[in-house]
């Protein structure tokens, strides 16, 4: 009820949830509130949590942030809900969010865009912008994400909390509406990296229905939280601290290296060559995938559907025109295009190739270190309308979060200050392949 309050009082000026229903968390609640007093109340029964609008949650309106999606009430649940209601957590509404994932500031979004707790003026960061900002405004203690080139890592960043993205796998896409399926990954924002692995320990584990789950044993996130940091080697890449880093950030995340060295971490050199060609290489690989994961919308059915049309063709055509915003259909038609026979070869394939190269950076600097850190994004959040205009100005602020994708590792952001505008900065921990309980490890001395 404190949460449902606090959402009713901030979210008109915050704008980070897309639908609440005090009903119907209510409901959960009680049940929640009856497990506890049957005694089969688990660890996290009862804690309040907002999903992002991209997970199916039956009887919920599941937008994805989509005009397309305006009317869908899902009819099932998504894997990720399936386990947060198995723990018991109760859903406090669902987030706001660029429409079908594609963003960096949460203005693509047909609900409108959501605003920086910390600065109303401010991009909350995206595209899970609405999770991270009512994690931040104190809306919900815990919220889910995904992140397909870094849409949990930069609002977490921007908005002053800590995200993390899991290794590709870990955390099931069954019921989490389709983006680019190579690279798209559920995982968890919270205040803290500790709260972080708890979620995490509800929303991961092998899932059947979705062919690229890792076949993996359950773990425990928290085992390590508490191990020391001495003989923890941190790599810096070189790539990642050159030309295009504002010095406010630089300055935050180089404080920050330094405490980590206070507490008994070695750090050495690492290089990431290819960092830069990893923005060609996404935004070739993931408007391929989403042109072919986005033609399920054709109004035929589900989802909108145009008023008036002169047959099958017209109604497809007016149904996707109206349905889809710009840069959805930007996305749609540069991936059509690098798909296109007699294109194929010369983008997307070779777009593929350095998604290998880049990969293997990654498993090259490994071998010399346990976690890699950098920042998250050049800098602190931009204001609102600053770079909506400008999609390439926009694809360039991904830069430091693609690679993690591209290469299907582990990576989260904590809160290490804030830049000489008072936006908070954070700080990028990356781990090797299942590495999240390092991970959070060195996040959690840190904290
Ligand atoms: N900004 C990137 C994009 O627009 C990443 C989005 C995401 O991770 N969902 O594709």
């Amino acid at each position: 009820q404190d949460y449902l309050a606090r959402i009713a009082a901030l979210n008109p000026k915050l704008n980070a949830f897309i639908t609440v229903d005090a009903e119907k968390t209510l409901a959960e609640a009680r049940a929640a509130d009856a497990a506890r007093a049957a005694g089969t109340a688990g660890l996290l029964t009862g804690v309040p949590v907002a999903h992002k609008d991209i997970f199916c949650a039956e009887g919920w309106k599941t937008s994805c942030g989509s005009k397309m999606l305006d009317n869908f009430v899902a009819p099932y649940d998504a894997t990720v809900i399936t386990n947060a209601k198995a723990a018991g957590l109760v859903t406090l509404g669902r987030a706001n969010m660029d429409e079908f994932a594609m963003g960096s500031s949460n203005e693509n979004s047909f609900y409108g865009a959501v605003k920086n707790p910390w600065d109303l003026n401010a991009v909350p960061g995206g595209s899970s912008g609405g999770s991270a900002a009512a994690v931040a405004a104190g809306l919900a203690p815990f919220a889910t994400g995904t992140d397909t080139g870094g849409s949990i890592r930069q609002p977490a960043s921007f908005c002053g909390i800590t995200g993390i993205k899991p290794t590709y796998g870990v955390v099931s896409r069954y019921g989490m509406i389709a983006y680019a399926s190579s690279l798209d990954q559920g995982g968890a924002f919270a205040h803290t990296a500790e709260d972080c692995a708890l979620l995490l320990n509800v929303m991961a584990g092998f899932d059947d229905k979705d062919s690229t789950s890792l076949e993996h044993a359950k773990e425990d996130y928290t085992r390590d939280l508490n191990q020391p940091l001495a003989g923890v080697k941190v790599g810096l890449p070189r790539e990642y601290f050159a030309e295009g880093l504002a010095g406010d950030v630089a300055a935050a995340i180089e404080a920050a290296v330094t405490e980590l060295k206070k507490l008994g971490a070695t750090v050495v050199d690492v290089s990431l060559p290819n960092t830069k060609l990893a923005i060609p290489s996404y935004y070739v690989i993931a408007p391929a995938e989403a042109s072919s994961n986005l033609s399920r919308f054709d109004g035929v059915r589900y989802g909108h559907r145009a008023a008036d049309y002169d047959g099958l063709a017209d109604m497809y055509e007016k149904t996707r025109a109206e349905g889809f915003g710009w840069e959805v259909k930007r996305r749609i038609l540069t991936g059509t295009y690098v798909l296109s026979h007699g294109y194929y070869d010369a983008y997307y394939l070779q777009a593929q190739k350095i998604r290998r190269i880049i990969a293997n950076d990654f498993v090259a600097a490994f071998k010399d270190c346990d976690v890699i850190l950098g920042p998250v994004a050049p800098t602190t959040a931009w204001n609102l309308g600053e770079k909506s205009d400008d999609p390439v100005a926009m694809y360039l602020a991904d830069i430091y979060t693609l690679g993690v994708n591209l290469a299907g590792l582990p990576a989260l952001s904590i809160p290490v200050g804030f830049g000489s505008n008072g936006r908070p900065v954070g700080l990028q921990i990356i781990g090797n392949y299942l590495g999240e309980a390092k991970m959070l490890n060195v996040a959690h001395q840190f904290q």
